[in-house]
């Protein structure tokens, strides 16, 4: 089969045929349908320190994906050969303390696909069963293969209530657009949409058509949701883009008794005002990292269903995985959003 492997600890990647991977009892073998590009690839694909840290080239990459099932192991007994299925990218061990008391997705011991383990930048990969989530048969891979990202903003806006709230969402990249189009399904009373890039931002216009839209290279942001909200500030804050100077403001454009939402990473440490930021207020701040298994996966499924949200145009392009290259520089340049290739 034809996979784009990270081959050696150095910038880029190369296309290579190797054998299709040999399934374990508890795993799976699917034939790749489309697979999303993430940051995390560039990351890998650009051997920044991020990717320095994690990943033990020759390795194939890749993570956001929809296959379908052409084996299945000898213990797999909830997933068949032609099951459709969208891939939950963190393998959990099932026994550590955090596994059995209903937080797997913050194993002790986890793996990501994609990071620590092949990816599926391929034609085929080998998937645990435990991290495979069924889709209806009729599911295009497209929509398959951007639902691990968009659980990330699922699990990151609830947190706590969304429905007749204030929501300011910081950063208006692919997981933004998601969270801004799942806020205003459910029901969010006022939205403010923050982002610098402006092509982002105009996008966000088609997620949530009634949102306030700001720009913190040209608006003061803090002093216009103020004024929006009548002094008081949004009862929640959802901080998506990883950057330091939205972070502080996610914290003050919050209402007294609000919650913060912490979804992007920062690469260097965010400096609040603890007393105005956090205690005076009584703020409440939630981390959040990947999706609950699997309760963000049903939260997802009955938003799809309820046909509020589309999230497809948050893909905006499609390569053959031989274009990667093409793909790449794509997403790095800030002028896409969601990036599917097909092996
Ligand atoms: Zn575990």
């Amino acid at each position: 089969m034809i996979a784009l492997m990270k081959k050696d600890r150095a910038p880029g990647a190369e296309l290579v045929s190797i054998p299709v991977p040999e399934v374990g009892p508890k795993d799976v073998l699917i034939k790749v349908k489309a697979v999303a590009i993430c940051g995390t690839d560039i990351h890998i694909y650009d051997w920044t320190p991020y990717a320095q840290a994690r990943v033990k080239p020759p390795m194939i990459f890749g993570h956001e994906t929809c296959g379908e099932i052409v084996s299945v192991g000898e213990q797999v007994t909830s997933f068949n050969v032609g099951d459709l299925i969208a891939v939950e990218t963190h393998i959990p061990c099932g026994k550590c303390l955090q596994c059995q008391t209903g937080a797997q997705h913050i194993c002790e011991k986890m793996a990501i696909i994609g990071v620590h383990t092949d990816g599926t930048f391929a034609e085929y990969a080998k998937i645990p069963a435990v991290c495979c989530w069924r889709l209806p048969k009729d599911t295009n891979p497209d929509l398959g293969a951007i639902m691990e990202p968009m659980g990330v903003a699922i699990n990151g806006a609830l947190k706590g209530e969304i429905n007749n709230k204030s929501v300011a969402v910081f950063g208006c990249g692919p997981i933004g657009l998601f969270c801004l189009g799942a806020v205003a399904a459910w029901g969010a009373t006022r939205i403010f949409a923050i982002e610098p890039n402006p092509t982002r931002l105009n996008m966000a216009c088609q997620f949530a058509p009634n949102a306030t839209f700001l720009n913190p290279t040209k608006d003061d942001v803090v002093k216009a949701v103020l004024k929006a909200t009548g002094g008081r500030g949004v009862e929640v804050s959802i901080e998506i883009s990883g950057s330091n100077q939205a972070a502080k403001m996610a914290f003050q454009v919050l209402s007294k008794r609000g919650r913060v939402s912490l979804v992007g990473l920062y690469a260097k440490p965010v400096e609040l005002e603890p007393n105005d930021d956090i205690i005076e207020k009584e703020a409440r701040v939630f981390g959040s990292a990947g999706r609950l298994m699997w309760q963000t996966w049903w939260d997802m499924q009955k938003l799809l269903e309820s046909g509020k949200f589309d999230p497809m145009p948050a893909i905006t392009h499609r390569f053959p995985l031989s274009e990667f290259q093409d793909a790449l520089k794509l997403a790095k340049s800030g002028e896409a959003a969601k990036i599917i290739l097909y092996p």
